[in-house]
């Protein structure tokens, strides 16, 4: 860590134990990730700055921590800058004194506001100026704070000065990474992912010493990764470090109601004799996947109920009635509760049917009243990760469902549901089904019905994804077939298989892990899972399209090198209405070039900043001699394309660093490929 080409905070001079961090220190150690796209050296980058802040002025640590992530507080405070580039832009003008169209020129050039606002300030420092004073870390971390809660008549010019009082304020490369977290496009690979560890390693080195061992380091990254996985606030963590070092994290950063975990991912499996080896022979539970809005839902001792997204975004105010139902269904059970669930469109005059997903995305937004919902939606909870005062993410998947049961006693169709599962075995002689759910969702076909009774199974341990040797059992392969073809006349999706016993059971927060696998509708019509892109380019229209963007370029995000690498072009599956729209947002995003972080052998028309992710759905994958994903994956320099790619919809749910990675695009690089007997087409290479 030492080794790093760093600085040291005594350089500063004005900075002196116990005065506030200055806001340059900050900037230096983004300028110093900036220069490197190695994660270690950006670990590396933070730790040290982290370091120096605990050092001299601990109380800094928190703000620092936020500003090199370029957040202002958790996601679920849903606190937003809310200030656009024009205004970023007219600050910058006015702060350096270069025109409006110079501005523009420069950022035609060099597509990034923060470099734009870097190169006129450097010019200006020829320009003789009254010096102000130099910003510092909790300065600037509370004035971004106060701007982002202006509100009511005179806020945006009240938000336009603050801004150019911070930028007259600036020295070196504060202008640019100011003006970048302004426009909040930090872009230096500080995600919390770099961010937690980091602070772990500098609360044991500032505690025990430099030269604690590169395990403890590690043990310390992970203790504060598995925190935050649980309790994803710094807020929280930041003062359980400050206090207490790495080993108070367990007991302080616990699951706590009103904070959301990070949600439990899913593994996309090739098929079903794939899914039922890679889970082995444990027990599991085949439970419906409905195509729905993920929802993770507290219910607070106080009666209030929140509910945040897939992104731990806070979604209460548009969910009323969710928050009525989940009440009515817990009287006399939880007081206290979080549990896991999939919101559904469904249609209460015609017996609870599902609905399709677009239909719940037309539901009214922001906060609404509980007679202002437009589109009736159900509860299907999955799982429980909290009751009255007990966190049970430890606990097996099989004992979280029973106490689901216990935490819900009042369920209503159409309103609140467990999500409709059964139970199978795949090592056992027979698969067998058993109920694991005692709420059928009444909307289901009798043959729905049927699945509910079978003799028990086997229920000896064992651990997921431990049977490589172990070729899948016909018969359950074949009612897990039959379950899929049911759940899909039921509306749904198709189905998670979810192992039931055992530690790999676990409510695995943030992880997409091996213990939950997706079977959906795309493996049984010979299609790949669907994927979520970044559309980062496009050519311009001809023929019928003229005047609109056609196709686009679309990219799948790879977190180990932080790069957007192009998988498709992407002309099928809109409307003339999308066309039209999407034309016109996204030329709001038009840059003069590709950012570097794009990599990609096509050369778009245009190219756009990040910002939407598309679900996409394609035929198969190939090699490519353009397209960039997963390079290093399946071929050493290439990566690969995704052909006949066609649109589904937008992922408002997502981000862009959200979007399909190497790992969704190519998981079989990940588990050994061979052949194995497919019950239903011979053989079948997996
Ligand atoms: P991911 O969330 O894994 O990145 P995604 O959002 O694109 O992927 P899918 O890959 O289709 O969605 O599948 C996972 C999602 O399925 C979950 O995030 C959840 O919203 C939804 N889901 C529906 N039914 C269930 C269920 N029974 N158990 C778990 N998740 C379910």
């Amino acid at each position: 860590l030492r080794s790093v080409t760093t600085y040291h905070p005594a350089k500063l001079a004005c900075w002196v134990s116990g005065q506030a961090t200055p806001y340059l220190h900050v900037a230096r150690a983004l300028c110093a990730m900036d220069s490197t796209t190695k994660r270690l050296r950006i670990g590396d980058a933070l730790t040290n700055m982290f370091r120096s802040v605990l050092e001299l002025s601990p109380e800094d640590l928190l703000p620092a921590a936020y500003l090199v992530s370029g957040r202002l507080a958790p996601d679920y405070e849903n606190l937003e800058l809310k200030v656009g580039g024009a205004t970023v832009a007219a600050a910058v003008t006015e702060a350096t004194g270069v025109s409006r169209a110079k501005l523009r020129d420069l950022y035609n050039k060099m597509g990034d506001l923060g470099d734009v606002a870097q190169a006129c300030r450097i010019k200006q420092t020829t320009l003789a100026m009254a010096k102000p004073a130099p910003l510092t870390v909790r300065g600037v971390y509370a004035t971004l704070r106060r701007i982002a809660s202006e509100k009511g008549s005179g806020s945006a010019s009240r938000r336009q000065m603050a801004v150019l009082r911070l930028l007259r304020s600036c020295r070196e490369h504060e202008t640019q990474y100011l003006v970048r977290t302004l426009v909040q496009n930090l872009r230096v690979g500080a995600g919390w992912r770099s961010v937690v560890p980091a602070l772990a390693r500098a609360s044991v080195m500032a505690r025990e010493g430099m030269h604690v061992s590169k395990q403890r380091l590690e043990q310390a990254a992970n203790a504060g990764v598995a925190a935050f996985h649980l309790c994803p606030s710094l807020d929280v963590l930041v003062p359980a470090l400050l206090e207490e070092g790495i080993d108070g994290l367990e007991q302080r950063c616990s699951l706590t109601p009103g904070v959301p975990l990070k949600p439990m991912l899913a593994k996309i499996c090739e098929g079903i004799p794939d899914a039922l080896r890679q889970l082995g022979s444990t027990p599991f539970l085949a439970e419906h996947k409905y195509d729905g809005q993920r929802a993770q839902i507290h219910l607070l001792p106080d009666g209030s109920v929140k509910v945040f997204s897939r992104n731990c975004e806070d979604r209460s105010p548009s969910f009323p009635d969710v928050a009525d139902a989940v009440r009515a269904a817990a009287k006399g059970g939880a007081k206290t509760l979080v549990m896991d669930a999939e919101l559904v469109a469904v249609d209460r005059a015609n017996d609870n049917r599902l609905r399709a997903f677009q239909e719940l995305s037309t539901r009214a937004r922001g906060q609404v009243t509980t007679h202002e919902v437009t589109v009736a939606v159900c509860v299907f909870a999955f799982d429980l990760l909290y009751m009255d005062g007990e966190a049970l993410v430890k606990l097996p998947l099989r004992e979280r469902r029973e106490m689901l049961l216990a935490a819900l006693p009042h369920l209503t169709p159409g309103h609140v549901q467990i999500a409709h599962s059964f139970e199978l075995c795949a090592g056992s002689d027979a698969g067998t089904k058993t109920p694991v759910s005692r709420a059928a969702t009444p909307q289901l076909t009798d043959a729905d019905t049927n699945a509910h009774t079978a003799e028990a199974c086997d229920n000896s341990p064992s651990v997921a994804g431990n049977a490589e040797e172990a070729e899948p059992d016909m018969d359950v392969a074949a009612r897990v077939q039959e379950a899929l073809l049911e759940s899909f006349a039921a509306g749904t999706e198709g189905l998670m298989l979810k192992a039931l016993d055992g530690p790999a059971s676990g409510y695995q927060p943030s992880k997409r892990s091996e213990s939950w696998l997706k079977v959906k509708k795309d493996y049984c019509e010979g299609l790949r899972d669907s994927l979520d892109l970044v559309p980062i380019g496009a050519w311009y229209g001809n023929g019928r399209k003229v005047g609109w963007l056609s196709p686009f370029l679309c990219a799948a995000w790879d977190p180990a090198t932080e790069t957007f690498q192009s998988v498709c072009r992407c002309m099928s599956g809109f409307t003339d209405a999308f066309y039209q729209q999407a034309t016109a947002r996204l030329k709001e995003r038009q840059l003069p070039g590709p950012k570097p972080y794009y990599t990609t052998g096509e050369r778009p028309d245009v190219w756009f900043e990040p910002g939407e992710v598309w679900e996409i759905r394609g035929a198969d994958l190939t090699i490519s001699p353009v397209h960039m994903a997963a390079v290093g994956h399946l071929h050493a320099s290439r990566g690969v394309s995704l052909r006949f790619p066609r649109f589904i919809r937008i992922r408002e749910d997502k981000r862009p660093e959200d979007a399909s990675g190497p790992d969704v695009i190519c998981p079989a690089t990940l588990h050994p490929r061979r052949m194995v007997p497919d019950p239903f087409r011979g053989q079948h290479h997996i």
